[in-house]
């Protein structure tokens, strides 16, 4: 039995909607659609979703929609009138409006582009549809309940042999729409398929699969065909966009394997993602490359560092204190860095160095902004002598400066730290000695 998620791309319209209604009808095996929000038709387009907060923003500025609700109207009639499927479309953009107009939070009107996508893919399979808003639960604080939300996902979809969900979105307990991060139908999907017991999660794209580099970076990467999930967690944090981040946490336990798949090529196997290393495939010594930009680097030097007591539990409680989570923390003898994401320290930098100063009181502090981080990740990394060779050799053939290294000692990955204007560089040279290698 496979639970499948399908993404904006493919629900973008009457003709990639048709070609998911192909896929679903071609295999009977296919119970459980989660959908996500129209998303881009062309790379001008606009996604629904990006349309509903614009809608949510004109609210709170001039009391209603009417500008901004245009274009929500249009495609969702659009894509209603195309397809041919029996809805009440004057209704229910009707209730949309006058709910979006009428709500305090912008969760709401982020997730009827799920709501009427998913309605809308249930009448042209003729399956039923059902409201993620009375299966998918989250506290009052927005974090996801998730055995709850297993309970009730099991509940209601065991009696039914074919059902259609919006993705991205569920409710708390006072009855308020509450969404996931953007791009989270990924993780509804993943609920929906260990709660049924799926045999395979299948994850419909735009692509054939996870790439071993960006491709806007490095001229056609290839596929990778399997991969774990901490490969994945890895890659996908790192800027990897195929999945979610987080869309491995409600399968991990139970080792459900995921099926990421081309709506548009559906032929083409697509990449597994599976739980231990010895089910990925074993031939490739790096498994891809990814990266982040927009990074600061802070510098703490302090003579006789590695003697203090509680110095690192200082500087960190600083950061726990202003709600900071840092990506890095590098160290040596009498010195400790702190790489942290540009977007965290806005506004708090000043304030951050001024406390680190008054709590360990360093010799010195140094900030360098436009880093970006490399990742290059691979289990079979720890079984080969001559990864970081490989990777500092490809580096400094390009001309291209170090400014950190960590490698974890799972050795999962290793990662180099670089000016930004090299980021690009960097990438290609480390992909292509490798590929030169495998
Ligand atoms: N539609 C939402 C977004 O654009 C969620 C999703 O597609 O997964 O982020």
């Amino acid at each position: 039995m496979k639970v499948c998620k399908f993404g904006g791309t493919s629900m973008a319209n009457a003709r990639t909607i048709l070609k998911v209604v192909d896929v679903i009808e071609g295999d009977l095996s296919r119970h459980y659609i989660v959908v996500s929000a129209p998303g881009k038709r062309t790379p001008e387009d606009v996604k629904v979703t990006d349309a509903l907060y614009a809608c949510f923003n004109e609210v709170k500025k001039m009391g209603n929609c009417n500008e901004s609700f245009k274009v929500i109207d249009r495609r969702f009639r659009e894509i209603v009138q195309d397809l041919g499927v029996d809805i009440d479309i004057d209704a229910e953009l009707e209730e949309i409006k006058a709910g979006i107009e009428g709500s305090t939070t912008p969760d709401y009107a982020a997730s009827r582009g799920e709501y009427l996508s998913a309605k809308i893919l249930a009448a042209r399979l003729n399956y039923e549809f059902v409201d993620a808003f009375d299966l998918i639960k989250f506290n009052e604080k927005g974090e996801l309940l998730l055995h709850y939300s297993l309970d009730r996902v099991k509940a209601k979809l065991s009696t039914l042999q074919y059902a259609v969900i919006p993705g991205f979105y569920g409710s708390d307990s006072h009855d308020n729409v509450r969404t996931f991060s953007r791009g989270g139908s990924d993780i509804s999907g993943a609920i929906v398929a260990r709660a049924m017991k799926a045999d395979i999660y299948e994850n419909w794209t735009d692509v054939d699969g996870f790439l071993t580099a960006d491709p806007r970076i490095v001229e056609n990467p290839t596929t990778i065909n399997c991969l774990s999930y901490k490969e994945l967690r890895e890659l996908s944090y790192m800027g990897a966009e195929v999945m979610h981040p987080e869309s491995i946490f409600p399968v991990y336990s139970v080792g459900l394997p995921i099926n990421i798949k081309n709506t548009f090529n559906p032929a083409h196997p697509g990449t597994m993602i599976v739980k231990s290393v010895d089910q990925a495939d074993g031939s490739n010594i790096i498994t891809g490359v990814s990266g982040q930009k927009g990074l600061t680097i802070i510098n703490i030097e302090k003579n006789l560092m590695n003697s203090e007591v509680g110095f690192v539990r200082r500087v960190l409680s600083i950061l726990e204190y202003e709600g900071i989570s840092f990506e890095h923390l590098p160290s040596g003898i009498d010195t400790m860095s702190l790489v942290i994401r540009d977007e965290y320290l806005n506004g708090k930098m000043q304030r951050i160095l001024q406390k680190i100063k008054e709590s360990v009181n360093p010799d010195n502090l140094e900030i360098h902004s436009g880093l970006s981080l490399v990742a290059i990740v691979g289990h079979n990394m720890a079984f080969r002598q001559g990864t970081a060779a490989t990777v500092f050799k490809a580096l400094s053939d390009a001309h291209i400066n170090i400014r950190m290294i960590d490698q974890g000692s799972s050795e999962l990955n290793i990662i180099v730290g670089v000016d930004t204007c090299d980021y690009e560089k960097a990438i290609n040279a480390i992909y292509y000695a490798f590929t030169k290698e495998q």
